[in-house]
């Protein structure tokens, strides 16, 4: 069972394999997870509900000045970073300043790393809320979760925590007219005694289907990397992963494999 937890707010520079030289922003708090889903992969371990009521969340201030020290240490070094990343701790457009917050990391990547993509690794929980849709728009990397192709699989690999609706998530995803990126994690698995598995024929269809509805920029195919949340689940091999993202690909959506 896994449970890694960002102790800082602004962290890295990480190698991401999917993002390069990536200085990390955790908007949630350090050493606690806070998220609307509930991942059965997640690395930062299960979602407590309760301890989510009473959460306090770093302020907006403060996230921009550790952010402005940070890029200046950064400038003219080795690690002067390819992409500052929204992920950490939870799902960082649960913040009630995220639509500030990326107003304030636009300034300042302009002033300090003009090279780097801003990037939001996100669920999509909060695409009914317009602030946080037009603060999406403003990104370069805008990274949407999508793990399953009906409210089924869903609910057994997300556990989404309020009462989730695939078809007004697609239709949320569709306001950014093609300028997103679909992250998509492939597994299987017996997990807390359920079968589990998205790679199935029926799965990867009821999931192509949404794909070429939501028509992303690209794909993103992926594997469990780290320690999960749940035990059980088995690493999908990189040859399995490819031709899912050969379906991906025929239907003319560029797709990427990060294994
Ligand atoms: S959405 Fe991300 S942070 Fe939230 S439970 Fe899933 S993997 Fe973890």
């Amino acid at each position: 069972m896994g449970g890694f937890l960002f102790d800082e707010l602004i962290f890295g520079p990480v190698r991401s394999r999917r993002l390069g030289v990536s200085l990390g922003i955790n908007l949630l708090p350090t050493h606690r997870k806070f998220c609307s889903f509930n991942c059965i992969y997640c690395e930062c371990g299960w979602t407590d509900k309760q301890e989510a009521l009473k959460m306090e969340l770093p302020k907006q201030d403060t996230i921009k000045q550790l952010l402005e020290k940070r890029l200046i240490e950064l400038q003219n070094t080795a690690l002067h970073p390819n992409s500052i990343t929204f992920a950490g701790n939870g799902e960082p457009t649960m913040h009630p300043q995220f639509a500030g917050i990326i107003d304030d990391t636009c300034r300042l990547r302009d002033a300090y790393a003009p090279e780097a993509k801003i990037s939001v690794l996100t669920n999509g929980s909060m695409l009914h809320k317009t602030a946080v849709v037009e603060a999406l728009k403003k990104v370069d990397n805008n990274l949407q979760k999508l793990d399953g192709g009906n409210e089924d699989i869903i609910s057994k690999i997300n556990m989404p925590l309020k009462a989730f609706r695939l078809h007004d998530y697609v239709e949320h995803l569709k306001q950014f007219r093609g300028n997103l990126t679909i992250q998509s994690l492939f597994l299987r698995g017996i997990i807390n005694g359920t079968k589990v598995d998205n790679t199935t024929t029926k799965e990867l269809n009821d999931w192509l289907k949404l794909i070429k509805q939501i028509k992303p920029e690209r794909v993103m195919v992926y594997a469990i990397e780290r320690d999960t949340a749940g035990d059980g689940i088995e690493k999908i091999p990189k040859a399995e992963l490819e031709s899912i993202a050969a379906k991906v690909r025929a239907a003319g959506i560029d797709a990427a494999v990060f294994a």
